[in-house]
């Protein structure tokens, strides 16, 4: 018999409160010292604010860890002394900017310390050193808003909820191919080491090699309280440099989009030239139903037929195609804002001939077809990766992600659960650990850490993981954060 929804509920609610309170006997006194040190607005154990955090992750997942104490810093003073409290007490912590992450514990915990950067939300821009500095928590659609006057932005992700967390897995955008990960952009980092130590890493400093890793290193080097990036000049809203807009596609156009996507990343490499292909399977009636959608942004006053042709011939639903400023683009699929259901990702990076997209595509939606009952919706979405992107990157100083040459297209899964379902059955889990199986990513290419599963270890994938491996050993020789916060593994 299949569980009702408030059963499913309560259960894991009890789950998780065996958890906390396994947990949070060591983090009480850690917590009741930070409070008697900075307050019980900074520090707080109960409350509205503190509930509304800890309900408020992106994924419902996310929601049923119940933090000791939710530690809301004004400064990266407060992270310091924060830091130093946990790594003496040997206390479980995570850290939560924009609460999208697709796993489970990444941006939340039981019975530890959670940082919530709701109190840090600058961004300014100085237009003499064409530096944009953004504290932890600010989302994309605020701070592109903020600084969007003066006629630039900062590099961030394609949905406006999202948050600086993606920074940390190096960032895709519509300004990729043009510029790199939006990591590369990555000027000055403040980041708070695991005991505590505050340092400035840039790319020419004595801590060069932790800002290299940070560009890809996710949450595992420490916890950054201040980003200072360069400034791309996307122009005012007024000026509408770009055109492009959405297109949405009706279920037969499956197989089409996957061949113009392709053959895209095969042979395009204008870098003014963006694209983000996504397929989106529910079930409605019981019948497997399907809208697929585009995204393309070209920097110019029209879209060139020769790189988007193919898209604009396939029969569509609906179309808002026009001049676009970049917050326009950055607004063209939504905020990425609901919040009640259980999320997963999987990721996947596909290069070669479009038979490795079809043979992706029927895999998808064949796994979408058997566990669509269980499911709110599935979606497949493919990012091209350009050479000029890769190129971009090694000109910045390189990432940590370092792709190998070549074109190749990144790949997410996203698995949406029905809304309130906080638990997914072993049939599904199985399947999912199947279809990554069968679409592997294609030789030699990079996972995305930010959408992918933490069984699929992205930081192996990537062409600096010895790099990655030496500098987390340098900067936290005794493994404090692999042992007390939850992230990618592999170091
Ligand atoms: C709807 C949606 C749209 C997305 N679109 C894009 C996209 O266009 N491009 C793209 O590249 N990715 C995209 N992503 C993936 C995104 O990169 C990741 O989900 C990312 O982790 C989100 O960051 P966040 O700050 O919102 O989430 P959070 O969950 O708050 O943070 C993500 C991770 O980073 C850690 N972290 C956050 N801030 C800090 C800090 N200051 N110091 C140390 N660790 C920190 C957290 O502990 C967590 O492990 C999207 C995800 C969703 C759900």
């Amino acid at each position: 018999m299949k569980p009702s929804l408030p059963h499913v509920l309560t259960f894991c609610l009890a789950v998780s409160t065996q958890a906390y309170s396994r947990h949070s006997g060591k983090a009480s006194k850690t917590c009741a010292g930070l409070q008697s040190k900075f307050g019980d607005s900074i520090v707080q154990t109960a409350g509205a604010e503190y509930l509304s955090t800890v309900s408020n992750a992106w994924s419902l997942f996310n929601t049923l860890q119940r933090p000791t104490c939710v530690m809301y810093p004004r400064n990266a003073n407060h992270v310091q002394v924060a830091m130093r409290e946990i790594y003496r007490d040997k206390v479980r912590y995570a850290v939560q900017a924009g609460s999208h992450s697709g796993m489970t514990g990444w941006n939340n915990v039981d019975g530890g310390v959670l940082f919530a950067f709701s109190h840090m939300k600058d961004v300014k821009y100085n237009s003499t050193s064409d530096i944009i500095t953004l504290q932890p928590g600010i989302r994309w659609g605020e701070a592109i808003a903020a600084v969007e006057s003066y006629g630039v932005a900062p590099m961030g992700g394609r949905l406006t909820d999202v948050g600086t967390g993606l920074l940390l897995g190096g960032g895709l955008s519509y300004l990729a191919p043009e510029y790199g990960f939006s990591a590369d952009l990555f000027k000055e980092l403040d980041v708070v080491l695991v005991d505590g130590d505050l340092v400035t890493a840039t790319a020419t400093n004595r801590y060069s090699d932790l800002f290299r890793a940070l560009k890809g290193g996710a949450n595992r080097f420490g916890i950054v309280t201040r980003y200072a990036v360069e400034a791309v000049h996307t122009g005012t809203k007024e000026d509408k440099l770009w055109f492009g807009g959405l297109i949405l596609y009706p279920e037969e156009a499956a197989e089409a989009l996957v061949n113009a996507t392709a053959k895209f990343v095969r042979s395009v490499t204008e870098p003014k030239a963006a694209l983000f292909t996504c397929l989106f399977y529910a079930k409605t009636g019981g019948v497997l139903t399907d809208t697929h959608l585009v995204t393309l942004f070209y920097r110019g006053p029209s879209l060139p037929l020769d790189i988007y042709g193919d898209f604009l011939s396939i029969p569509f639903t609906s179309q808002s195609l026009g001049p676009a400023s970049y917050s326009d683009a950055v607004n063209a699929l939504g905020p990425g804002a609901d919040r009640g259901f259980g999320q997963n990702f999987g990721g996947s990076a596909i290069a070669g001939p479009t038979s490795r997209y079809l043979d992706a595509l029927n895999h998808f939606k064949n796994y979408s077809s058997i566990f669509q009952d269980e499911l709110d919706h599935t979606l497949m979405a493919f990012t091209p990766i350009l050479q000029s992107q890769i190129n971009a990157g090694r000109t910045r100083g390189r990432n940590a992600i370092d792709p190998p040459d070549g074109p190749y297209a990144a790949v997410v899964f996203q698995d949406q659960y029905k809304q309130g379902v906080a638990r997914i059955s072993q049939e599904l889990q199985d399947g999912r650990k199947l279809l990554f199986k069968q679409i592997p990513p294609s030789p030699g290419l990079p996972l995305y850490v930010g959408e992918s599963d933490a069984t699929q270890n992205a930081f192996a994938t990537y062409s600096g993981y010895e790099f990655l491996k030496r500098t987390y050993a340098k900067y936290d020789p005794t493994r404090f954060n692999v042992q007390y916060a939850d992230g990618p593994p592999g170091l």
